[in-house]
């Protein structure tokens, strides 16, 4: 069994425990700091993020873009010093050149994740940070200045330690292995649900919109309640509604116990579309009802509309009662959809719940609990929005604890 001594252990190779190192080489340039990443090689997470694009961070990222208790105070304070500027200097400074687009995402000027992945595994070369990859951690112990680490070949002891495991999915979906350290640790956790996934949904219409995308507003329903509502591309696909719109809403539909509403003209009040439907009746009654929508929606969203309202579509427009006008477009305004409980981590891009806000100090990311022991990046009960949000935390925090060891 191998013995080794080092100044800090960082377990996870992500982006919050690659910038953590980094921070912590540059402040302690004869001190030896190390990764433990479980895959073959650090960062493959973040070359599929922003689908292969890198959104690496959102400018103006303030509290409220990010959910767990205790978020707010624990944003405002680091975002007080590591705010998405601070993060993008940073990057300037090792060669990142990035771009924004029209809605406050940041993304490499390259459009490529590697770019991202390039300049932090530069710049640990160049700090001599050394990576242990496909490594097993089998157990952790506290000492009485440090950390004693396990793996299946050695023995490593680390007077810091840093947990930046991630979330509970892994860049492949597949269960990260983290749960087990945060077990060794005593830490306490919220619990684990997936967030920005698509949402599934118990309804028979969506076999036949499978494949479709449609501009609306979606709305999270909770005990007849609007919780939320976010406008752009819902996607129907088998099962689930998807989209970054639907993403936004995850983190409570997943839960189930609640409904989606679909706004298909969200533009128009109640008013303008029984207008827009009358008027379309009006002008072609011998027409059979399949045909209102041409040129308006696709035609299976169309057919899935007059099911949901109870209209054949072979009936014949000039049939078509005032009352199902009336129905018909409450419909295209609030096309509802029962949300089941979703558990599939696979698809989600972040973690929601993970290692209580309480357990660490909110000026330096430090364990309350165990001393020199410091927690970033997804492994904590924070998530954030879509668009660059996950990342900005995931490195301002990485900042955070790096420059605190
Ligand atoms: C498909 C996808 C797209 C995304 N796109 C975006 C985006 O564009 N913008 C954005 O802001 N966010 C995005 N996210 C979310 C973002 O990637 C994460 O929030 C962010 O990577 C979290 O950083 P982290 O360092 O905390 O964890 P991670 O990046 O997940 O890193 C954790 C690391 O720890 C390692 N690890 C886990 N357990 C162990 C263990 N037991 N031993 C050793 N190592 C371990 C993992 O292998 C991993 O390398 C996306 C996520 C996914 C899945």
């Amino acid at each position: 069994m191998k013995k080794q001594s080092v100044y800090a252990a960082v377990i996870g190779g992500g982006a919050s425990g690659m910038m953590c190192a980094i921070r912590a080489a540059e402040r302690h340039r004869d001190k030896q700091i190390i990764i433990l990443e479980k895959a073959d090689r650090v960062g493959k997470k973040l070359l599929v993020t922003g689908n292969g694009r890198c959104n690496l961070s959102h400018v103006g990222a303030s509290a409220v873009s990010y959910h767990g208790e205790g978020s707010d105070d624990l944003i405002n304070i680091l975002f007080k010093k590591y705010s998405t500027d601070t993060v993008l200097s940073y990057f300037h400074e090792l060669g990142l050149m990035t771009h924004t687009d029209s809605e406050g995402r940041v993304y490499p000027i390259s459009n490529q994740s590697s770019s991202v992945l390039d300049v932090l595994r530069k710049r640990m070369m160049q700090l001599s940070i050394s990576e242990i990859c496909a490594v097993e951690i089998r157990g952790i112990q506290k000492s009485a200045s440090g950390y004693e680490i396990f793996t299946s070949d050695s023995r490593i002891y680390a007077q810091k330690l840093v947990i930046a495991t991630g979330g509970r999915a892994d860049h492949a979906g597949r269960e990260s292995g983290s749960r087990d350290i945060l077990r060794m640790l005593g830490l306490n956790t919220a619990p684990l649900s997936p967030s920005l996934s698509p949402v599934k949904v118990n309804d028979g219409i969506l076999r036949s919109l499978k494949g479709i995308r449609a501009l609306a507003e979606v709305s999270l329903i909770k005990n007849g309640q609007i919780i939320k509502s976010e406008r752009g591309e819902v996607q129907f696909t088998d099962g689930a509604l998807s989209g970054i719109c639907v993403f936004d809403l995850s983190r409570e539909a997943n839960k189930g116990g609640c409904e989606i509403s679909v706004n298909l003209l969200p533009d128009m009040n109640s008013d303008e579309v029984r207008g827009e439907i009358a008027g379309r009746i009006k002008r072609e009654p011998s027409a059979p009802a399949s045909e209102i929508f041409i040129g308006m929606f696709h035609k299976n969203i169309g057919l899935a509309l007059l099911k949901k309202s109870g209209i054949k579509p072979s009936a014949i427009c000039a049939e078509i009662s005032e009352k199902e006008i009336s129905r018909l477009s409450a419909t295209i305004s609030a096309l509802r959809f029962k949300c089941e409980t979703n558990h599939d981590f696979s698809r989600s891009q972040v973690t929601a719940g993970g290692i209580r806000l309480s357990e660490i100090n909110h000026e330096t990311f430090e364990s309350k609990k165990h001393k020199g022991l410091y927690i970033t990046g997804e492994a904590l009960d924070i998530d954030g929005d879509c668009g660059g949000y996950n990342l900005q935390f995931a490195f301002a925090s990485g900042m955070r604890a790096g420059n605190s060891l």
